[in-house]
């Protein structure tokens, strides 16, 4: 094995390959605090990539309610039992979060699925530790969808204290997934004939239809489970991040990168996409003006979903600010508490920035705010709370101005005539 570094963990980690980095890379921020299980987003892809006979199991896009929910069923639970197992009692972080660029959230001092399955698994064609889920495990992609945990409810009563921030003591929250675009890919790492591989242009992972044999390496390996079989073809099929749409060559981008299918799709607005620089070690190069930088590495609002894994996911959440602190930190890591103080309490830049999800379906490459006025001053959980109507303008990739947007949404009134219609 080799060794190579991931910043989410701080620290080097053993993969099966030389770490090999793309010029840019396909990540994504989403806001779990306006997810609203529409389930738009899977039917975005659902209907673009998945609707042919044989794929009806597969959802590459999907959202489930936690903690119950899951697809495949306990997916995750699953992967992180298999990794106590084989490490009991040493799956830790060590140095608190905020500890400098190249380790933002500390050390990890546990085992990733790479490491673990060192230990554990022969013959050397099973290099990373993983499961097979069963048939039934895919069945259900929505199952226990609303079911909250916590204090049980009186039927026919309101709760008679309420629910009240930092945490509720009955919660659920909605997880939307697809392919993370892993720096480290644990189905790239798995396959045995080679068959998957990370484009060096945008850093893309895709299987290569014509050399995969079905073997099912990358459905085992995948800790996400976002790699999938399928019987009539006998090949493993993943997301391919739409990337007809993000090198612009889908007629309907007009030359321009344009978000996935799902991030467009979004209606709660949870979601914004792009392509970030690297440094030759892998580590976002500094771009203060990117929307996604900023908030990853700047506000550090947005967390990997379980780094501990070690593939380096490149997809980032904002984590669900009611729910109970010691699930989120196994989700997302040290980060959380600093995240939602953050989120709780935006300042003037993090509160534009939030403005740009969602008002186009270009990809974004830079921001720019010009100050407006103050229009609201109040005091919000015991502090401060004042907010000016900014105008924070999007570019796009050569820096042209893609569309710009203000803090407050304009008030459109129907004139009388039209008081009746819809
Ligand atoms: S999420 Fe799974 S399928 Fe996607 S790149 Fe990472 S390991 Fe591969
Ligand atoms: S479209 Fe957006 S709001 Fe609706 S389920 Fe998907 S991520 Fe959530």
């Amino acid at each position: 094995m080799a060794q190579v570094y991931n910043w989410q963990l701080g620290r080097e980690m053993a993969y099966p390959y030389p770490a090999a980095f793309p010029q840019r890379q396909f990540a994504f921020v989403f806001n779990i605090n306006r997810c609203i299980a529409c389930q738009s987003c899977t039917m975005a892809c659902k209907s673009t990539w998945t609707f042919s006979k044989g794929q009806e199991h597969m959802w590459w896009a999907n959202v489930e309610t936690k903690p119950y929910g899951g697809y495949p069923q306990f997916w995750d639970l699953k992967i992180l039992e298999l990794l106590e197992r084989h490490n009991p009692g040493g799956q830790r972080w060590s140095a608190p979060s905020g500890t400098g660029a190249l380790a933002p959230y500390g050390r990890y001092d546990g085992q990733t699925i790479f490491e673990a399955g060192q230990k554990a698994l022969t013959p050397d064609s099973a290099r990373v530790l993983g499961y097979l889920p069963t048939d039934e495990e895919w069945n259900s992609p929505n199952i226990y969808e609303d079911n909250p945990v916590g204090r049980p409810g009186v039927r026919g009563q309101f709760d008679p204290d309420g629910a009240e921030l930092p945490e509720h003591q009955t919660w659920f929250f909605y997880l939307a997934r697809i392919c993370n675009h892993c720096s480290y890919p644990a189905c790239l790492a798995a396959c045995p004939r080679k068959a998957i591989y990370k484009r060096p242009e945008d850093g893309i992972v895709l299987i290569d239809q014509a050399e995969c044999r079905g073997y099912r390496k990358c459905v085992e390996a995948c800790p996400y489970k976002k790699s999938m079989y399928r019987g009539n073809t006998r090949v493993s099929e993943k997301c391919v991040a739409c990337y007809p749409r993000v090198e612009g060559s889908d007629p309907e981008s007009e030359g321009m990168p344009m978000e996935t299918r799902c991030m467009a799709a979004c209606i709660g607005q949870i979601r914004m996409q792009g392509l970030v620089r690297l440094n030759p070690d892998g580590s976002w190069a500094e771009d203060r003006y990117h929307p996604l930088y900023y908030l990853v590495h700047v506000a550090k609002v947005a967390l990997p979903l379980y780094p501990q894994l070690g593939t380096e996911p490149n997809g980032y959440y904002i984590p669900p600010r009611w729910v109970p602190r010691p699930y989120l930190r196994q989700m997302f890591g040290p980060g959380v508490d600093q995240a939602i103080e953050r989120y709780s309490h935006p300042d003037r830049e993090l509160l534009a920035v939030l403005q740009l999800f969602r008002r186009s379906n270009r990809i974004i490459f830079g921001y720019r705010i010009e100050e407006g006025p103050k229009v609201y001053e109040a005091e919000l959980r015991g502090r401060k709370l004042e907010i000016y109507n900014d105008t924070v303008i999007a570019l796009g990739r050569e820096g042209q101005e893609l569309f710009r947007t203000t803090i407050e949404e304009p008030v459109h009134v129907r004139a009388p005539i039209h008081a009746n219609s819809i």
